[in-house]
């Protein structure tokens, strides 16, 4: 299985940082391509929505996929602000975040919300991102395991299968912290989510599970080498060149 390397820009980039950003990043990808040297995971850039096409067109051609933050579980009708999944494909999405602890709590989005945006995604043809982690004052009373299981059996639909589907693991408090679990604990996690996946889903071997919270180039190897980690999903690190490069470029294949 192709490890995975994603951007999520969450609410930044302008046009003209966005365009020069997307571009380094294939220019390298594409250099890297071209002198064979070396395999490079799946790299997925997760701009705001509308720098959905200066990205698009600026890593077009490239071996850079497109990907979306959020959708909204119907595919059209009276929902102001809201973008469909089948529009983010026809915009040249291959991914959509859905389930973002951001969103949990920003929007108030709930398992069963997510889970309805996964199953849109899928109709639509596209991989959902499936986000779960627990707070800092869950993991501090030592509820972690059930907080992962609860969001796996809510957020994850029923007809979900290995090879369509990514689940990252994102501790909340690990978001933009600086702070990141053992390797321990990353792996304790991603071996549930693994097992859990299977039991419901089958094939649990072929499922893609990212980590997610404060990976940088500096830490990056290390979060990227624990067992059972496929790729990262990446925030702050994923708005700087070199730092994102780094982190692409310890990605065991
Ligand atoms: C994220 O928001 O998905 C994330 C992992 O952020 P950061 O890398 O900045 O912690």
């Amino acid at each position: 299985m192709n490890g995975l390397i994603a951007g999520n820009w969450k609410m930044n980039g302008t046009l003209a940082s966005a365009r020069t950003l997307a571009q380094g990043i294939a220019e390298r990808i594409s250099g890297r391509v071209a002198k064979s040297t070396g395999s490079l995971p799946e790299v997925v850039l997760c701009p705001p929505a509308p720098l959905l096409s200066v990205v698009g067109g600026s890593v077009a051609g490239r071996s850079v996929m497109l990907g979306a933050q959020d959708c909204h579980q119907d595919v059209k009708g009276a929902h102001t602000g809201d973008v469909s999944a089948v529009l983010l494909a026809e915009c040249g999405c291959r991914y959509v975040i859905v389930g973002h602890s951001e969103r949990r709590t920003d929007h108030g989005e709930t398992d069963d919300l997510v889970r309805r945006k996964a199953s849109a995604v899928r109709d639509a043809g596209l991989i959902p991102i499936i986000c779960v982690g627990e707070t800092e004052k869950e993991r501090d009373q030592g509820v972690t395991a059930a907080v992962i299981a609860r969001q796996m059996a809510g957020s994850v639909p029923r007809q979900s299968q290995a090879a369509t589907t990514v689940i990252a693991y994102e501790p909340v408090w690990a978001i933009g912290t600086g702070r990141t679990p053992t390797v321990a604990e990353i792996e304790d996690v991603h071996s549930q989510i693994r097992a859990l996946f299977d039991g419901a889903h089958g094939h649990g071997a072929a499922l893609r599970i990212l980590y997610g919270g404060s990976v940088k180039g500096s830490n990056a190897s290390q979060v990227l080498a624990a067992k059972g980690v496929n790729g990262a999903l990446v925030g702050g690190a994923s708005l700087d060149l070199d730092d994102f490069w780094r982190i692409i470029t310890a990605c065991p294949i």
